[in-house]
């Protein structure tokens, strides 16, 4: 149910985001502190957070009752992490009424509320809805109550507030004052829409443009907007980069925050020869948990204070940092509503092997070699291909897919094991490929038995023609 039909509560979902954007800023200033934590302090409250998730999961979760049985939660300690079998986005999905910890809560009544979505939307009373294509080739469903999900926007924001803060030094008044934009995410339950959705100040609106069709319009609503921080994905810049030195971009921004897909070194440099006074900055995070934040050193830093992330090589083990690991083990330590517990990601991380000037504690990252979208381009127009992934996003019973561009549009390969409803895959589509202004666009799904994997065993879920 949501805020329209909620018993008793029936606050405007307007006042719900507003009362979610005090809640984020309410937290900020803990978060900071949380940066410069001692690493005896960031593991006095990892021990502490994951005994309690542990319990929680125990007490609330029939799934993870039966698979963490041979854990204490009271006595637990990090290295008891290892003893915890691991977690696949599949198990995730096929037993997530048994995983949920939200009263009343299933799987098919969060499916049946985002096929009918219009705005981002909240059910179960406060609680919030995030789906991604992300890892494992497969689509997830993530809820989050309240406060979690301020909880992983401050984590991660926490990385640019001292880049705001420099805007404050110059008498710019913080939030408030802050004009910011986004070219980024459209209507859909992606993290990067439903955050600057809710998370922005409602007496100075974000501007949010798309950054997932042709761009054009696109520069005369920023240049009226001249935002101070603008937020892209790295696929985008090149060319924002390009209309900025040919004139038709005049914008300058302090902060481009550069974030969703892995961050190519070229790109960074281009942006910063662009913009020579603007802090480029960037980070990696998930729908399972967000996961760092940006640090003005270059990189980021794991949110140790709320995840724990384990690299690992192809069996298993640990890896040491300077290695590059085959994957990461993902432990949230705050989101009780969906208990996620050592649970498999496939994205390559690469530790800092030294310490960071900026002085955090926290495990640098120095990179992630992650998801990177090649746009769909035909002729003079040009997509981002996650405006097609919306369409297989709300099949939850899709194991597996990838979408190739065709000469005129788009065929869908997806493998199931239960029947889904194909017939509105290739009309939702469809319908994304004309609102890129595709003419007479073809869209086509077929169902395929398996995939073939790149060597690292990875499935590009878009292949562009070119
Ligand atoms: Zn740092």
């Amino acid at each position: 149910m949501n805020d329209m039909t909620a018993t008793g509560s029936e606050i405007p979902v307007a006042a719900r985001r507003a009362a979610h954007f005090a809640h984020l800023y309410a937290l900020l200033p803990q978060m900071l502190n949380a940066i410069g934590w001692s690493r005896d302090e960031i593991d006095a409250h990892r021990t502490t957070a994951l005994r309690a998730m542990l319990a929680h999961a125990k007490t609330h979760s029939p799934w993870y009752a039966a698979r963490l049985a041979h854990i204490d939660a009271e006595t637990a300690t990090l290295a008891d992490l290892q003893r915890i079998p691991v977690m696949t986005k599949h198990e995730l999905m096929e037993h997530w009424d048994e995983i949920v910890t939200v009263p009343g809560a299933s799987r098919a009544e969060a499916e049946q509320a985002l096929q009918a979505m219009t705005d981002q939307f909240y059910i179960w009373s406060d609680h919030v809805l995030l789906c991604s294509g992300g890892t494992g080739g497969r689509p997830g469903l993530f809820v989050y109550d309240f406060d979690s999900l301020a909880r992983l926007w401050a984590g991660m924001a926490r990385g640019f507030f001292a880049s705001l803060m420099t805007l404050a030094a110059e008498g710019v008044e913080v939030p408030g004052g802050v004009r910011m934009a986004t070219v980024g995410g459209e209507t859909s339950s992606h993290g990067s829409f439903v955050l600057s959705r809710i998370f922005t100040n409602p007496n100075n609106p974000t501007t949010n443009l798309s950054g997932w069709r042709a761009l054009p319009d696109n520069y005369a609503k920023l240049n009226q907007a001249q935002p101070h921080f603008l937020f892209t994905y790295p696929s985008v810049i090149a060319e924002l980069c390009q209309a900025q030195a040919d004139g038709r971009l005049n914008i300058s921004p302090r902060i481009l925050y550069l974030g969703g897909e892995q961050l190519p070194q070229a790109f960074y440099d281009l942006a910063q020869a662009t913009w020579p006074s603007a802090d480029i900055l960037t980070c990696w995070g998930t729908s399972e948990g967000g996961g760092t934040f940006a640090c003005r050193q270059g990189g980021y830093h794991i949110c140790e204070d709320l995840v724990i992330i384990e690299p690992v090589d192809g069996a298993g083990e640990p890896i040491k940092p300077g290695q590059l690991s085959e994957g990461i083990y993902f432990t949230n330590l705050y989101n009780k509503a969906l208990p996620i517990i050592r649970y498999a990601i496939d994205d390559i991380f690469e530790l800092a092997d030294e310490p960071c000037p900026c002085g955090s504690q926290h495990t640098k990252v120095r990179q992630v070699h992650g998801r990177w979208f090649d746009r769909f381009q035909y002729g003079d127009i040009s997509m981002h291909p996650v405006t097609l992934e919306l369409a297989v996003l709300e099949q939850h019973d899709i194991l597996e897919f990838q979408i190739q561009q065709t000469e005129r549009g788009a065929h869908c390969l997806y493998r199931a094991e239960k029947p889904i409803d194909e017939a509105r895959l290739v009309a939702k589509m469809d319908a994304a490929l004309r609102e890129a202004g595709l003419p007479s666009p073809v869209a086509s799904a077929e169902k395929v038995v398996s995939f073939t994997r790149s060597a690292a065993g990875k499935l590009n879920p878009f292949r562009p023609l070119s």
